[in-house]
């Protein structure tokens, strides 16, 4: 391989909490010049087929992907699986029972903003929510900023939907060994999504590297978005440790709500063994 290839294994479309439609996605992935792109859509797999049909008609190969919600010792952790097949049964039963869990928690999520003083939420996030069988956070906090209850959806996320917040209510989303289960069965690669987000010691992330790759997990995202250069090593130091596999994903939601656009990551390190290694569909392309 003589350039490693320009790819983002990690986004989101209107068919979950993204502001772009998957077809506006691929064309931002093309103009930004990404040759291999997943669309990992929130617990959601209806953006794959306009995505994948886009993707053909301007050269870009596309991964079927998808972004699982789990509970994994009390904290929300999430698991991207990278070449999932999109019609697998068992896969969509999972996935459509943790969306139907989502619209019972957006019911008690605007209960809570209710409680603050905050009125008409659920058809508020509702009207943002282009799928409405997946309602995220993203879309209350979208109605919160047109409500003027903060300048913009970080803010808001902070001041009323982060854990001890007003808006805040607990979830219980799919058990991590389902979601890889899942994941595996339709024939995917399950992958750590941006593990630096979670709240975890290093000896917690030992222990959730380790259950995750006994379950059969493969990567993990060492080069997202938001990371710093530190953090980036520090992540690959522990993907070579658990032998696992090395992903990178922008996280792109859409412009103006995400800092870094799709593509925009610095490379994996030399070191690392990347996901995408054995892909045939990869090393057709580079
Ligand atoms: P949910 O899965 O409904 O709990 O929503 C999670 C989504 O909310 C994430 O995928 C992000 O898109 C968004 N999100 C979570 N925390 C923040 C934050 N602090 N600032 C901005 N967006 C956030
Ligand atoms: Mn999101
Ligand atoms: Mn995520
Ligand atoms: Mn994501």
């Amino acid at each position: 391989m003589n350039c490693p290839p320009r790819i983002d294994l990690h986004c989101h479309s209107s068919a979950s909490d993204g502001l772009l439609s998957p077809r506006d996605l691929v064309l931002r992935a093309r103009a930004n010049g990404v040759d291999v792109l997943a669309l990992t859509d929130h617990d959601e797999v209806a953006g794959l087929a306009e995505a994948s049909q886009a993707a053909r008609e301007c050269a870009i190969v596309f991964v079927d992907g998808v972004e699982v919600s789990v509970t994994w010792g009390g904290i929300t952790i999430h698991v991207v699986g990278l070449r999932i097949d999109p019609s697998h049964v068992g896969l969509n039963q999972g996935l459509g029972a943790v969306r139907a869990s989502r619209l019972a928690r957006a019911r008690r999520i605007a209960r809570a903003l209710d409680g603050a003083g905050i009125a008409g939420s659920l058809e508020g996030a509702l009207a943002y929510a282009a799928n409405p069988n997946l309602i995220s956070r993203t879309h209350f906090a979208r109605f919160l900023v047109e409500k003027g209850c903060a300048p913009d959806v970080r803010t808001v996320f902070q001041r009323y939907l982060v854990s001890g917040a007003p808006g805040h209510v607990p979830h219980q989303w799919a058990a991590l060994a389902d979601a890889v289960g899942w994941i595996r069965s339709s024939g995917g690669t399950a992958v750590i999504a941006h593990p630096g987000r979670y709240k975890l010691t290093g000896e917690q992330m030992r222990v959730l590297l380790g259950e995750f790759r006994d379950l059969g997990g493969e990567g993990i995202e060492v080069v997202t978005g938001n990371y710093s250069p530190q953090q980036a090593a520090d992540f690959g130091r522990l993907a070579l440790e658990f032998g696992l596999l090395a992903s990178r994903g922008s996280d792109f939601h859409g412009p103006g709500e995400s800092r870094v656009d799709l593509g925009k990551m610095p490379a994996l390190a030399a070191d690392l063994k990347p996901v995408w290694h054995d892909w045939e569909c990869v090393a057709a392309h580079v």
